[in-house]
């Protein structure tokens, strides 16, 4: 959560970071502040305040000079949303200044012995201890890199850091554990951002710097060139990590959508189309996966899949469950990534452990991949950033290719996530290797395209993937349609909008679904409850009558996926039991599919497809839903309150 952002070189720094915090706002949007240097009047000049960037440009001065600057947009973790409490924060003696994303877990105690010791603390934040810290250590005698790097000893949690101090002002400092930090390298300039979407303002070339490191840039002299040093406070070895980012920045455009939630919504075809571009081998049944060639011999030999998750992509996992179970025959298990690090999970080197994170960031996620490689799994990384985190700790990815997303609700994230799950469970399930006993491939060929199984090897292996060519084929097949049937459904957007505006004055709803579709009623739920605040909950269509039945009278709508499935009769028992109660239903079932006209208040129709596709077409109308009905409410669906994209903290 929060955005950091740091500039450094001969250019004016204020517009930049101003630019550049506009485009980390959607990370965390409770409070604004900036500090610029000018090394001409040798003056620090600060500004925070609560808020948006919007309004903040409105009030702040910000015509300063200046070519060193830091800003930070907050997401609230210690202390309320208050000017006090905004960053940057600085030491007694006005000369150390903090930008902070996270949370410094033993910041109590710290700060108890620094009050002691006679320092003055403005804010209630976490952070402040940091330049107080450093301060202390420096009249202690320590050098300033000395006493930074044992400041950054002593604090423990999660942070991403930047550090300026008025006594060197060449110096900007960047330290990074268990939080996002990236520096772009420019043409004697440099740029320390959370994210690589404001890198690419000055920068294509890029640092990423690792847990336990500390970047210094200098400036240098009026002739001498910019340069940078990183070392460890942690004693390891530093590899320094260097990429290229190829960032489109005029995805960060709206276009003709009044927000960035409803162009996204529509970009899912699109989206979900880039997916799958050069990854489907159809002919043969087959997904091409590059990211994961070079572990393939491993991946053959799992025994067990865990997927690991937050949020939206916990949902997106769920839904992949399914289908690695009944497509790959796979054990698989969904944990929630803040769980699964605090539970004790059997797994071993026999367990391929999916960790599924739009942003590649999540904290919880990434604590997950950690736990699963120290305990000796496979991991591997569904992520949409490139070059973020996640993707860097992982053994392997497959990227998710859903373009930024700047909505703090994921909505294109959650269907290209559930794709990529596609391609992996096919790429594990159409298994020839196993069944060449020769030693050399096996040729599809040989295979039987006709039927089910192929004309198996007799003596093949018993962990063989059961996947036929035909299945192989049929499910690749309809999953690229998928865009074109995404599209059918937009076509129903007004008609969605209007039953959003019928129903706006509900103050709760609850979502329901069987199988495939129970995590499309999650995702539907937290959608509207994210965006509208209105309250919903989902739970299995099955489970209704062991409780949320309870709930259920003229006044408390149920939002029903009813596609036309093996579980849709079920599913219509169920719509029956609450109309018995008055309760009103809106279904969403299958085009063609007139039965429930008479039984239900409202219908909603997607396309045909294959059982295990329909939640990429049935979260369509929820994620429309949830938009119109928050927009009908005057909410600021971009920038819902209290949320923040990107969780990184715990
Ligand atoms: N813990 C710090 C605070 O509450 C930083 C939070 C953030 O990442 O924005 O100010």
């Amino acid at each position: 959560m929060c955005g950091i952002i740091g500039y450094i070189g001969s250019k004016r720094a204020l517009p930049i970071v101003i630019k550049a915090l506009e485009r980390l706002e959607y990370r965390g949007y409770d409070s604004i502040g900036v500090l610029v240097y000018d090394q001409d009047k040798k003056i620090v000049y600060l500004e925070k305040q609560p808020g948006r960037i919007q309004e903040f440009v409105k009030t702040a001065q910000l015509d300063k000079e200046g070519n060193l600057a830091i800003g930070h947009t907050r997401w609230a973790t210690h202390g309320g949303v208050t000017k006090a409490n905004a960053h940057p924060h600085w030491d007694c003696a006005n000369k150390i200044f903090v930008v902070h994303n996270g949370i410094i877990e033993n910041f109590q105690v710290i700060k108890n012995s620094l009050v002691e010791k006679g320092h003055k603390f403005r804010s209630e934040t976490d952070t402040e201890v940091i330049p107080h810290l450093i301060e202390e250590f420096l009249k202690r005698g320590l050098e300033y890199k000395e006493a930074v790097g044992q400041s950054l000893k002593i604090v423990k949690g999660s942070f991403a850091l930047l550090i300026f101090n008025s006594d060197y002002p060449q110096l900007l400092v960047g330290a990074r554990f268990s939080g996002p930090l990236i520096l772009g390298v420019g043409d004697n300039e440099f740029i320390f951002a959370s994210d690589p979407t404001p890198i690419s303002l000055i920068a294509k070339n890029v640092i990423y710097l690792d847990d336990g490191e500390v970047v210094f840039v200098d400036k240098g002299g009026s002739e001498a060139k910019a340069s940078y040093t990183i070392e460890s406070f942690l004693g390891h070895e530093v590899a320094v990590k260097k990429g290229v980012i190829d960032f489109e920045i005029k995805e960060a455009d709206k276009g003709d959508f009044p927000d960035f939630m409803i162009k996204e919504i529509f970009e899912e075809p699109l989206a979900l189309g880039n997916t799958l571009r050069g990854r489907l081998i159809l002919q043969e049944g087959r997904t091409k996966l590059g990211g994961l060639e070079m572990i393939e011999k491993k991946l053959r030999q799992i025994e067990k899949v865990v997927m690991v998750a937050c949020g939206t992509a916990s949902y997106a996992a769920l839904v992949g469950e399914y289908f690695f179970e009944e497509y790959a025959e796979i054990t698989t298990e969904v944990d929630l990534a803040s769980e699964f690090r605090y539970r004790k999970p059997i797994i071993n080197d026999k367990t391929l452990v999916v960790a599924i994170s739009q942003s590649g960031e999540t904290a919880d996620t990434l604590a997950a991949v950690k736990e699963a490689k120290e305990k000796g799994a496979l991991t591997i990384g569904v992520v949409n950033v490139v070059g973020s985190t996640i993707a860097r700790t992982v053994d392997a990815g497959i990227y998710s290719h859903a373009g930024s997303e700047f909505a703090v609700a994921s909505t294109k994230a959650f269907t290209t996530q559930i794709a990529d799950l596609v391609l992996l469970m096919i790429f594990l399930a159409r298994d020839y290797s196993e069944y060449d006993i020769s030693g050399n491939s096996a040729r599809y060929s040989e295979y039987d395209i006709s039927g089910n199984s192929a004309r198996y090897n007799p003596e093949r292996k018993s962990k063989e993937r059961k996947m036929s060519l035909v299945m192989g084929r049929r499910i690749l097949e309809e999953l690229n349609q998928i865009p074109k049937k995404m599209r059918v459904v937009f076509e129903d957007a007004e008609k969605i909008k209007a039953l959003a505006e019928k129903y706006a004055r509900c103050k709760n709803f609850l979502y329901l679904g069987r199988k495939y579709n129970f995590p499309v009623a999650l995702e539907g739920a937290l959608k509207l409850k994210e965006v509208s605040y209105i309250h919903a909950e989902a739970c299995p269509a099955g489970e209704m009558k062991h409780g949320p039945i309870a709930l259920i009278d003229e006044n408390f709508p149920s939002l029903v996926l009813a596609p036309e499935d093996s579980v849709y009769e079920k599913t219509v028992s169920n719509i029956q039991e609450i109309k018995a109660r008055k309760g009103k239903v809106i279904a969403v079932t299958t085009a063609g599919n007139q039965d429930l006209e008479k039984l239900v208040d409202d219908v909603i129709y997607i396309p045909k497809t294959l059982e295990m596709l329909t939640p990429l077409l049935s979260v369509i109308p929820l994620h429309l839903f949830a938009y119109y009905l928050a927009k009908k409410l005057g909410r600021d669906v971009d920038r819902p309150r209290n949320l923040a994209k990107s969780v990184t903290v715990e």
